[in-house]
């Protein structure tokens, strides 16, 4: 489903809209346009200024810059990656901020120490210019004119931008300078659990504060830290225990395949007396299919004797070939939503690489770590 918009390309990166950010622009728009305070002589939110359309107006104009803003925040970042020869696939706005999708990162912490950084350092200075100018702007036109208002509100916002993402909690940056940082004196994993439980100390203590004030803007945010530090080191967890193992390295071979015309009756016999829970179907040499327990179970008992595998099996296959990363192999099943893939080398049947060889593989070598 495509439901972001592209808005065009910055360094060759193209810049995406998600529908949901319309929506926000739309609310902050009016949360600024309803709004106006004085603090220190200068004024933000545009409530008090007249006539009410021109209000909405800025207010208007105000959110979108504001969202430009997060984009270069974005764009802060994928400078930084694009100069260190990371390849980035989009930038994506939503609600919340922005996300820039990229190939994957090389455990480099200098490197993601200034990718990090790069982001917050863009609000900042957005933030400062900003604020610095509304000096002028205030001292030209008077605190309560619009250009006035529209620097300092955009100044303070980018300043609090910069300051959210700089917390040092998982999924913002602030997490993921932190465990760059840790990851100069330790091994990645253990950095990462580290920068994992301090975003976890620190989800704690928002819900706790969120909870007595009930303010449920911090109780989300507070269940959103926990989840993306949990998240963040599970990810971790598994691509470096799979780093360097290929698929030849953990898929099962000789794999065991069956032919087309096996009854469901004999294949049900077989999973119990081999306790696999899924082969692949032969037509002579070639692969045609794959056949699981799942597809089984929804086949009638009584039709099971009088039904070939063939009427039944998968015949879209996903293959995978034996010197690819088992990593690339999680990714294909996790995104395809599958449990094993045939593995095919010069357009042969060498070996099946199931979900339980990944964890296995996982497991095996948490426990060499150890
Ligand atoms: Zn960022």
């Amino acid at each position: 489903m495509n439901s972001s918009l592209e808005l065009g390309k910055i360094m060759g990166i193209p810049v995406r809209l998600h529908w949901t950010l319309l929506l926000v622009i739309l609310y902050v728009a009016w949360a600024f346009a309803s709004f106006s305070q004085t603090v220190y002589g200068n004024t933000y939110g545009f409530g008090d200024i007249e006539p009410a359309q021109m209000r909405w107006l800025y207010s208007l104009l105000f959110a979108v810059v504001l969202f430009a803003c997060v984009a270069l925040h974005e764009l802060g970042h994928s400078y930084v990656a694009h100069k260190n020869g990371i390849g980035i696939k989009s930038i994506t706005l939503y609600f919340f901020g922005g996300v820039a999708s990229m190939e994957e990162i090389p455990r480099n912490p200098r490197m993601e120490l200034q990718m990090a950084f790069a982001g917050p350092a863009v609000s900042g200075v957005l933030g400062f210019i900003s604020v610095y100018l509304a000096g002028p702007a205030a001292a030209y036109g008077g605190a309560s004119s619009a250009l006035a208002i529209m620097l300092w509100t955009l100044g303070i916002m980018n300043l609090i931008l910069m300051a959210f993402n700089l917390l040092p909690a998982f999924p913002m940056d602030g997490g993921r300078l932190l465990r760059a940082w840790f990851a100069t004196q330790m091994p990645y994993i253990k950095a990462t659990r580290r920068a994992a439980d301090i975003g976890k100390i620190f989800a704690t203590l928002m819900f706790l504060l969120g909870l007595s004030s009930l303010n449920f803007m911090l109780l989300f945010v507070a269940f959103f830290v926990y989840v993306g530090a949990s998240e963040e080191e599970k990810a971790t967890e598994i691509s470096v225990s799979l780093e360097g193992i290929s698929v030849r390295n953990i898929m099962s071979a000789p794999v065991r395949s069956i032919a087309l015309d096996m009854t469901l009756d004999e294949l049900k016999e077989l999973m119990f007396r081999e306790k696999h829970r899924g082969y692949p179907v032969m037509d002579g040499d070639t692969l045609t299919g794959i056949i699981t327990l799942t597809d089984l179970q929804k086949v009638a008992e009584a039709q099971r004797a009088v039904t070939r595998v063939d009427q039944v099996m998968t015949r879209k296959l996903y293959l995978i070939g034996p010197e690819e990363e088992a990593s690339t192999a999680m990714k294909m099943m996790n995104d395809m939503q599958i449990r094993r893939l045939p593995v095919i080398a010069e357009g042969r049947l060498v070996g099946i690489v199931s979900r339980e060889d990944l964890v296995r593989a996982i497991e095996l070598c948490r426990e060499r770590e150890h």
